[in-house]
């Protein structure tokens, strides 16, 4: 009998089978760490990584039972140790299993396909590669553009972009990522954006620079948006290393990728880089922590950095010496001395009750038709209204499942949750006293487009056609390749005003767009999440940020400033103020200020705890259990660590599922990364007392950004 080796296989095993991280199997030949392979799991066969082995020990030991890996997925190279480093780490900081990280990591196919499969996938041939003495297309560099990639080149980083909208962040990513792989033959970089509709337009730029060079296959993309097939394509792609550079939203950040030398993570304040479910991790902060790890640059880029980034890059000053552990970089100019939106105000309070469009931003609007100019009506609210009710009994259309209003869309006339999806068609008559008389409070895109179009009915673009609106929004771009269409009729003119939720508002390059407008923005001043005004001038400051990109169009047009319209019950209110003036600066100091005296991230560090329930008393039930039981067991960080009292979330009940959190506060990373790992064990014990019987999962969300 040949010697035999035991080897250590990281595998996603259910979190109620009790395996732990690691389970040990039986090879008859060494293997390296890193090795994919196929090992029995109960009755089924299963996809695995080895994680480390044991020496080979000729027989297994008298009476152990060890079942035999099941195959060796030959062709693919073993994972290297940076990659494996970096899931090692996001499972233990996400507090999650490593086999869970790991095969989440991995593309999907691979866990499906057969050896014979798997090889013929690996035949496909090559592309044509590309020619290293191709020239690449040249773009002078501005004076800011070219200080900034000189720094990047110079120093170690990470790095902050903070460049204005339309500053031409792009272009220096497009120069840093060429020097990269111009240094070395082997070299990758990795560009993350935070939206899959992001891809395509990124996707074009790069390859249009570099296909000439290094070959049409030198550029993939990797996002949740793609076939199984593609991405196992990219993947195998980026992991041989034929792929120089990978383009992707936040799952990117786990490809493998030997070679890697440069990370962009573009618009790096966007809360999409946090994943919502499973392991929680932020593609941003493992962007950070890979760099360091694999010794490549990080670039992050923002016009609104995230309060974080804007913190760790805070220069030294006498006062603080240090400074922060990034370096900020400036691109305050617009490309073609390009002006950035002039911002008006209007005061909800000055102007009629209901009044949608008020009657300065609609002539504004008419103005831009008249003169063939785009405009871009932003709220991020989809749906006709967001709720029905009868006007005689007060009824409302509730959702039975959800502790939310099903949403009335009009062109289908269904309700809808949009929590739960529940779906009903919109009653003629109310369902509780049989009233006619419903109405819609509130409003929505659908609401807006169609007002839109009864207001602008007489008003004739300068060939004398009526004028077009378009809506973008979740609804409008369900069909594959639908927003792809209609970006693209955004783009060659067929539209003049576009109304749509913040998908319109990030990174598109919009070369017609004049004005921008946000005609309900207040929702989110008040909101009790502590980043709600951070992340409402993000969004604002970005979709300004649409117009006025194109200086030579503007002159062409008349010179006339492009204008950032804000309609708002509290026109004073301090994040209008900061965007009146573009002072992003301005803001964060004052918001950075605000967070330091109420000990907030990023001065200090949080966690969430979830649980899941039939009843709101379980779930809560259950987190007051599991602190208690932490400060019975005295677990180590706990005097670092602060646990608040559970409380409902802000929508406690999601289809028949009540829902509470509990809040982990502490000025220490590490102690609060000591106590959450001693922790784990201590809720799993708590969780098998009968008492928490109706507990469906707890879920721990580090560095949480939605409170
Ligand atoms: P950002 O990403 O900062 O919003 P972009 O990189 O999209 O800005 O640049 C805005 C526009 O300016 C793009 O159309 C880009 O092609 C153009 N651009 C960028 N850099 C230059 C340059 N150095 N010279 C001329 N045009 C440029
Ligand atoms: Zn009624
Ligand atoms: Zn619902």
């Amino acid at each position: 009998m040949p010697p035999t080796t035991i080897v250590h296989v990281a595998l996603h095993a259910p979190s109620h089978s009790g395996v732990g991280d690691l389970l040990s199997y039986a090879s008859p030949e060494a293997l390296p760490p890193g090795t994919l392979v196929r090992v029995p799991f109960g009755t089924r066969e299963v996809l695995g990584v080895v994680w480390d082995s044991d020496e080979a020990t000729g027989e297994l030991p008298e009476g152990a039972t060890m079942r035999a890996i099941a195959g060796v997925l030959a062709g693919v190279a073993p994972l290297d140790a940076p990659w494996r480093r970096l899931v090692g780490f996001a499972a233990r900081y996400y507090q999650r299993s490593l086999g869970e990280v790991a095969l989440a990591a991995l593309p999907p196919q691979l866990r499906d396909l057969g050896p014979e499969q798997l090889a013929r996938r690996l035949r496909r041939p090559a592309a044509p590669v590309g020619d290293t003495s191709q020239d690449l297309p040249t773009v002078a560099l501005t004076p800011e553009q070219e200080s900034a990639r000189a720094l990047i080149a110079a120093e170690k980083g990470p790095f902050v972009l903070f460049g204005s909208t339309g500053s031409g962040k792009t272009e220096v990513y497009l120069r840093c990522v060429q020097e990269v792989l111009d240094a070395d033959p082997s070299a990758q970089a990795l560009v993350m954006v935070p939206e899959i509709n992001l891809t395509p337009q990124l996707e074009e730029r790069f390859t249009a620079r570099f296909a000439p060079r290094f070959g049409a296959q030198a550029v993939v993309s990797l996002h949740s948006g793609m076939t199984n097939p593609q991405r196992l394509k990219s993947w195998l792609a980026a992991h041989s290393g034929t792929a120089r550079i990978v383009l992707g939203t936040r799952m990117a950040v786990f490809a493998s990728l030997p070679g890697l030398r440069l990370i962009i993570v573009d618009e790096e304040h966007d809360p999409s880089y946090k994943q919502q479910e499973g392991a929680r991790y932020s593609a941003r902060d493992l962007a950070i922590w890979r760099g360091r790890e694999q010794g490549a640059k990080v670039l992050l880029g923002s016009a609104t950095p995230s309060l974080e980034s804007w913190h760790a890059s805070r220069p030294p000053t006498p006062e603080d010496p240090e400074g922060g552990r990034y370096l900020r970089l400036h691109m305050p100019s617009r490309i073609g001395a390009g002006q950035l939106p002039r911002v008006r105000r209007v005061d909800m309070n000055q102007q009629p009750r209901r009044a949608v469009f008020t009657a300065p931003l609609l002539a504004a609007i008419t103005e831009r038709v008249q003169r063939g100019e785009q405009s871009m009506i932003l709220l991020n609210r989809r749906g006709y209204a967001p709720v029905l009710h009868c006007a005689d009994c007060g009824w409302k259309s509730d959702c039975p499942h959800c502790s939310a209003h099903q949403v009335f869309h009009k062109t289908d006339r269904t309700l809808r949750c949009h929590h739960c999806g529940y779906t009903v068609r919109v009653p003629r008559h109310c369902p509780t006293c049989g009233s006619p008389d419903i109405l819609s409070m509130g409003r929505g895109t659908e609401q807006l487009e169609e007002q839109l179009g009864g207001l602008l009915s007489e008003v004739l673009r300068p060939d004398g056609s009526p004028a077009r609106i378009a809506r973008i929004d979740a609804d409008t771009t369900k069909a594959k390749g639908a927003l792809e269409s209609q970006l693209a009729q955004v783009h060659s003119g067929e539209v003049d005003v576009l109304v749509g939720t913040q998908m319109i508002a990030k990174g598109h390059d919009f070369r017609r767009i004049t004005l921008v407008a946000a005609v309900q923005p207040d929702g989110a001043l008040f909101s009790s999440d502590f980043r709600a005004a951070e992340r409402l001038f993000a969004l604002l400051m970005q979709a300004g940020g649409r117009a006025g990109r194109d200086a030579a169009y503007m002159a062409a047009q008349g010179g006339a400033p492009c204008e950032m319209w804000v309609q708002s019950f509290h026109p004073q209110h301090a994040v209008f103020e900061a965007l009146r003036t573009h002072d992003y600066p301005a803001f964060a100091a004052q918001q950075l200020q605000e967070r330091q005296e109420a000990g907030m991230p990023p001065f200090a560090y949080q966690a969430l705890v979830r649980a899941d329930a039939r009843t709101q008393e379980v779930a809560q039930g259950f987190l007051t259990a599991a602190s208690a039981a932490a400060r019975e067991h005295g677990l180590p960080g706990l005097d670092h660590v602060t646990l608040y009292p559970p409380v409902p979330l802000t929508i406690q009940r999601i289809a028949n599922v009540e829902r509470a959190q509990m809040l982990l506060e502490s000025p220490s990373r590490a102690a609060l990364q000591r106590f959450l790992a001693t922790w784990q064990p201590v809720m799993q014990a708590t969780r098998s007392d009968p008492a928490h019987k109706g507990l469906i999962r707890w879920l721990v969300d580090v560095d949480p950004l939605a409170i």
